[in-house]
């Protein structure tokens, strides 16, 4: 396993799990800083539940569901009911979250070297044709190990592996040297975060402002979030999708500071509040990286792109990959011959292949300024209709009823498959 945060101690988790050998390789020592907005919405409570770590958030802050603030009007909406996932949600700073998952790994038998980083493979020539940006098709790369720094010991280790789990975040050197990249016609996310101390700090809803502006005034595609963490400080961040061009150059620090300078006076976020200078990262989204297998290893996580890009929501994703890949390796291990490591690929496709379908082309609807001031207004005056959204985006549609999220999940679904086919007989 390359990389210990949610996509790489999950996955090292569900492996120990099924009594298999695990090596987790993770270059920081935890407790460590992770860049991230600590939101954990019902399905990242879930796939906490089921690494049995919900007693271990019972300190940290639980709340209720999001406000969506914008134009001068805001509703208050509940993370709604779902068969699956419960209807409520933490936030949990990284610095304290990733270390309680990968000690969990650790206790459910995974062995975990921190401070120690897979500077390459081992062996990534391809055995085969080259394959396309993302997905599975004709990549045959092996890696066979990866060369172990470990800077606090001063060694260097080859480890020889049977399977390499490629969990390495979002910059993925790793999987860059296995042959992994980015489609650049997918969307990508670029976001920024502070701290501040706040008297409402333990707020029991977090917030999200949908009409941030660029100096003209244009809303820009994106949000900006207060997120209380229930230990006097809250979470303040922006987040932007670099969707077409026109947004590429914009600078978040910027909009960062016009957006501490424009959220509720009731917060008291200011330059004076801060707790230190605020920090920032890449999103990648939408399955945008691959090829996600190879001969002998699987990608999960930011590695592969795998954050939601409705929402930016990536620690979900990153956990149910993680656990999705250890199912295809255990698989591929207790029995080789029935199993390859292709289904990976399937698996990804059957969960989120066509919800991301419809998630990319809603970026690209709201990469329009005109367009995203118009939805985002015509929502605004609906506390229905916005609820009905936020499911949608949230992916807690309902497998068992049809209530209006599904109905207007089915419809988009049914608009993308069709463009899909209109796309895929003209080329
Ligand atoms: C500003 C910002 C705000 C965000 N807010 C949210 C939010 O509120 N909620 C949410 O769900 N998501 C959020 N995300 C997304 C979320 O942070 C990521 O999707 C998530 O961290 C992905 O997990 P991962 O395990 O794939 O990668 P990472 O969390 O990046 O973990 C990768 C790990 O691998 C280690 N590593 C890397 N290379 C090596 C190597 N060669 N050898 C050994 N170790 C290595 C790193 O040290 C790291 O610990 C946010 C992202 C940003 C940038």
């Amino acid at each position: 396993m390359v990389g210990g945060g949610p996509s790489g101690s999950a996955a090292a988790y569900w492996l120990a799990n099924r009594g298999v050998d695990v090596l987790c390789i993770e270059k920081k020592h935890f407790p460590r800083e992770k860049t991230c907005g600590d939101g954990l919405t019902p399905r990242s409570v879930r796939q906490l539940q089921d690494m049995g770590l919900e007693s271990a958030l019972a300190g940290h802050h639980r709340y209720t569901g999001l406000r969506s603030v914008a134009f001068g009007r805001e509703f208050e909406m509940a993370w709604p009911e779902h068969p699956d996932y419960p209807s409520y949600g933490y936030t949990v700073t990284r610095f304290d979250l990733d270390g309680l998952v990968c000690a969990q790994a650790e206790k459910s038998g995974a062995t975990v070297w921190q401070g120690a980083e897979a500077i390459a493979p081992l062996d990534a020539r391809p055995a085969g044709p080259g394959g396309g940006p993302a997905g599975a098709a004709g990549a045959r790369r092996r890696s066979g190990g990866a060369i172990v720094v470990d800077k606090d010991r001063g060694t260097r280790t080859e480890i020889h592996a049977k399977y390499v789990i490629v969990a390495d975040g979002a910059l993925s050197r790793f999987g860059r040297a296995l042959g992994s990249r980015r489609d650049k016609s997918y969307p990508q996310g670029m976001a920024i975060r502070g701290y501040f101390r706040s008297p409402r700090h333990d707020d029991s809803f977090i917030e999200s402002h949908l009409d941030i502006r660029d100096r003209e005034g244009n809303v820009v595609p994106g949000y900006g979030w207060v997120f209380p963490l229930g230990d006097g400080r809250v979470n303040v961040g922006i987040g932007l999708l670099s969707t077409s061009e026109r947004w590429k150059g914009l600078n978040t620090t910027k909009l960062m500071e016009q957006f501490v300078d424009f959220a509720p006076k009731s917060w008291c976020i200011s330059p004076s509040t801060a707790c230190g200078v605020p920090t920032g990262g890449r999103l990648p989204m939408g399955l945008a990286i691959g090829p996600r297998v190879g001969g002998d290893f699987v990608m999960t996580g930011d590695a592969i792109g795998a954050i939601n890009p409705f929402n930016g929501e990536g620690i979900a994703y990153g956990y149910e990959t993680g656990r999705i890949a250890a199912g295809v390796v255990a698989d591929a291990l207790e029995q080789p011959n029935r199993h390859d490591l292709d289904s990976y690929e399937d698996r990804l496709q059957e969960e989120y292949g066509r919800y991301y379908a419809v998630a990319r082309g809603f970026v690209k609807v709201i990469g329009n300024p005109t367009l995203m001031r118009g939805m985002v207004g015509a929502g605004m005056y609906s506390k229905p209709l916005m609820s009905t959204v936020l499911r949608v985006m949230a992916n807690l549609c309902r497998p068992d009823e049809l209530g209006p999220a599904e109905a207007l999940y089915k419809a988009a679904a049914g608009v993308s498959a069709r463009l899909e086919v209109r796309r895929s007989t003209r080329g």
